[in-house]
């Protein structure tokens, strides 16, 4: 590791990178080897967020009235310094978080592509016009920034996530107050600093490092935070969700998904293999839209399990920085032990377990957190592992006899997602699209998403506004009426 790496890193409050008033540190280190320490972060205290929404509050006004247009240019140059920061950045995501280089190398570029359409956003800030009812009247409607905003983000894209949330913030003339997950600092320090050089003015964006436990409540509650965005578990959410209630601040929850892949009378089962294991073990399977579940007709169910199973023994868990890695370690010893719960769960219930269901390492805390791409057949639909989210590199396949079967276990869950269907069917791809309840729906295709496409779930995995693309307006802003008779 390089000594850069090992620095000690600071909260960036008001322009300037300062220590907590705590003057605690803790270190993150690498879940490839977690005996490599990546840095010391701050451990921040009420106080520190404390100053940083006042930061916040106190540069809004100006940021608010800076046009647009100039807003968008700064917003490009940040696009622009994340495609230039792709190696440097990439190689930092992958050491804290764990995936595969070349699924760091793409989440960067993927944050630039947001970043780039929200620059954009910020010249396209419509409202609209009415014809009024009174003569020498006019009546519209503009749109206004929120205020300041707190941006709260999960572990597992420690740089699209943020840069999801940021990018839209500040394009439609928000303050912000960003928190990153514990678990992924190192990329939050380094996007805060391409936004400084972007030249965003002091106070625009503040990081504040702390834990959830110990900063959020404060973050959440103050009445100056008038928007929260938050990704992250639905258990956190919820809660989250009462809170800023009282003081009634918008809110938009990203949550859990439960996901499931419908496969029925699909003509190209060597496709829909091949997408479904791309979607279940991205990320180690730690992503919101992994898809989580396969849901197929018994007749197609034999020959798709073994075309999975035949793609889930080809991929080669290791460390993300070798090249021949495609999954990389669990992100924490938390999650690993989640993992490894889960998978004794289905054996325990009688699960058929295929391939793996078992941990790559006898010491994990030495040799990192390594869990095999784990495969079960057979499962019933109302077994912990059809239901409940796992988030890890566990998919579980069951079998149904018709689509009224497939579509009825699809909704049954809390969650509501992402849901993919294949088929070669029109009359079954129109049924799934009307009746299953997700945000969003991929019929022949896993559950990869667009740069530009509004994104967003429903049930507990979602609230709110959907963000990416043209819907993230409805989240930051708000809408002013003006009646005038000039
Ligand atoms: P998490 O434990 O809910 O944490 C998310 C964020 O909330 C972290 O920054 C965490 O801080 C913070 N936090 C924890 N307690 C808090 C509190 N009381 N008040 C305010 N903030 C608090 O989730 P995670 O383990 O990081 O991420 C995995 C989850 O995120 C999964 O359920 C996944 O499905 C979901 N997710 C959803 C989407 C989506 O778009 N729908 C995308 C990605 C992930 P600390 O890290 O300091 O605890």
């Amino acid at each position: 590791m390089s000594p850069a790496a090992m620095e000690q890193h600071a909260n960036f409050i008001n322009g300037k990178w300062v220590a907590p008033e705590t003057g605690e540190y803790y270190s993150r280190t690498n879940p490839a080897r977690p005996s490599e320490c990546l840095g010391k972060f701050p451990s921040s205290a009420e106080c520190d967020v404390h100053a940083a929404i006042k930061a916040a509050g106190n540069a809004s006004l100006a940021w608010a009235d800076t046009p647009g247009p100039q807003r968008g240019v700064l917003l490009f140059r940040f696009a622009q310094l994340l495609e230039d920061s792709k190696v440097e950045l990439a190689r930092i995501i992958t050491l804290e978080q764990g995936k595969a280089l070349c699924e760091s190398t793409g989440e960067v570029g993927r944050a630039a592509a947001e970043a780039r359409f929200m620059a954009g956003e910020a010249s396209r800030i419509c409202g609209q016009s009415f014809p009024s009812e009174r003569p020498g009247f006019s009546a519209y409607t503009v749109l206004e920034p929120l205020g300041v905003v707190a941006v709260i983000c999960p572990w597992n894209f420690p740089v699209v996530t943020p840069v999801r949330k940021i990018a839209p913030a500040l394009a439609f003339g928000n303050a912000v107050v960003f928190k990153r997950a514990s678990l992924t600092p190192w990329s939050a320090v380094y996007i805060t600093r391409l936004l400084e050089k972007a030249g965003i003015p002091p106070g625009v964006v503040n990081l504040v490092m702390g834990s959830g436990a110990a900063i959020g409540n404060s973050l959440v509650t103050d009445p100056l935070i008038r928007g929260i965005s938050f990704t992250g578990s639905t258990e956190v959410g919820l809660p989250l969700y009462e809170s800023a209630a009282r003081h009634l601040a918008s809110v938009q929850l990203e949550l859990g998904g439960k996901n499931p892949a419908i496969v029925f009378d699909y003509e190209d089962l060597e496709a829909a293999a091949r997408e479904i294991v791309s979607a279940a073990f991205l990320c180690s399977g730690q992503r919101c839209t992994a898809l989580s579940r396969v849901i197929v007709k018994q007749e197609q169910a034999d020959p798709l399990v073994d075309k999975i199973l035949s793609l889930v023994a080809k991929i080669q868990v290791g460390d993300g920085m070798l090249e021949s890695t495609t999954m990389g370690p669990l992100v924490s010893k938390s999650q690993f032990e989640t993992v490894e719960r889960y998978v004794a769960k289905g054996i325990e219930s009688g699960c058929k377990l295929l391939h793996g269901g078992k941990a790559l390492v006898r010491q994990p805390d030495d040799e990192g957190y390594y869990y095999t791409a784990t495969l079960f057949d057979r499962v019933a639909s109302d077994s912990v592992l059809a239901k409940e989210e796992i988030f890890g590199p566990v998919l579980p396949v069951i079998r149904v006899r018709d689509v009224e079967e497939a579509i009825s276990i699809a909704n049954d869950t809390r969650y509501g997602l992402a849901a993919s269907v294949f088929t070669s069917r029109f009359d079954v791809a129109s049924q799934c699209l009307r009746r299953i309840q997700a945000g969003m729906i991929h019929i022949n295709h896993g559950t990869a998403s667009q740069a530009h496409v509004p994104f967003g779930g429903r049930k507990d995995s979602g609230q709110g506004a959907f963000s990416i693309g043209p819907t993230a307006k409805d989240f930051f802003t708000n809408i002013k009426t003006i009646y005038g008779k000039w």
